[in-house]
């Protein structure tokens, strides 16, 4: 049911929450390079608070689609910066493809996948090129949409693809957010929104 589904969401968002915290340094100076440096405590914060709402509110029998969009409020609020809200759109868009009412399956995974990739690109108006979570969340979701199999080989080749094309904004000059006035900073060194994001879905793929 989507109020099972729901508990099983907690679970990952309470080891990606996990993984960020003990990322939070690595994180942080990787966004100090270009950034303001805050990308680290902005994602343990927000996924920590994403967590602590997921799990008050399953706790009550709330089913996907709640529990996820409490999740995605309480990262956007929480963890304060741009990625806070792409983050929170990303998870409320999620949970609103998978509804309230059926167990998520296979197809329905596939349509939530992709509709959180378009919140995330319609909130933050960024393309593949522009040095930001898109250039690995572009082809995390084409690979996931496109390889044949069950959810775990799905979801490995989503990260695969993701970790690609994370690697690829290390030779990219940032041009969006706040790492732009310091664009050519950039230069040598992975987006760190594109870092955390593959290193997220790679927690959640491990959990399948
Ligand atoms: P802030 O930039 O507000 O300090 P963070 O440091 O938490 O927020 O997040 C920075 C990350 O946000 C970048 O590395 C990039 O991946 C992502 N980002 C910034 N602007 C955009 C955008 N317009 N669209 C998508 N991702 C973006
Ligand atoms: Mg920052
Ligand atoms: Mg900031």
């Amino acid at each position: 049911s989507s109020r099972e589904a729901a508990g099983v969401v907690v679970g990952l968002l309470e080891k990606v929450s996990e993984m960020l915290e003990e990322s939070k340094d690595e994180l942080g100076k990787l966004d100090s390079i270009a950034g303001d440096g805050d990308h680290g405590i902005g994602m343990a914060n927000g996924s920590k608070a994403a967590a602590q709402a997921a799990r008050a509110i399953a706790d009550q029998g709330a089913g996907v689609a709640t529990t996820l969009s409490a999740a995605g409020d309480a990262w956007s609020d929480r963890a304060g910066g741009t990625s806070g809200a792409l983050w929170g759109s990303l998870l409320t868009a999620i949970g609103a493809a998978l509804g309230n009412e059926e167990a998520p399956s296979l197809d329905s995974i596939t349509d939530a996948v992709i509709a959180g990739r378009s919140a995330v690109q319609r909130l933050g108006g960024a393309q593949v090129g522009d040095k930001t979570m898109v250039d690995a969340l572009v082809p995390l979701v084409d690979a996931f949409v496109s390889t044949d199999g069950d959810l775990k080989a799905k979801g490995e080749a989503a990260v695969a693809a993701g970790q690609a094309g994370a690697e690829s904004t290390v030779q990219l000059v940032a041009k969006l957010g706040r790492a732009r006035p310091l664009g050519e900073k950039s230069l040598g060194t992975p987006d760190p929104g594109a870092v955390s994001l593959v290193r997220a879905v790679k927690v959640v793929v491990e959990q399948i």
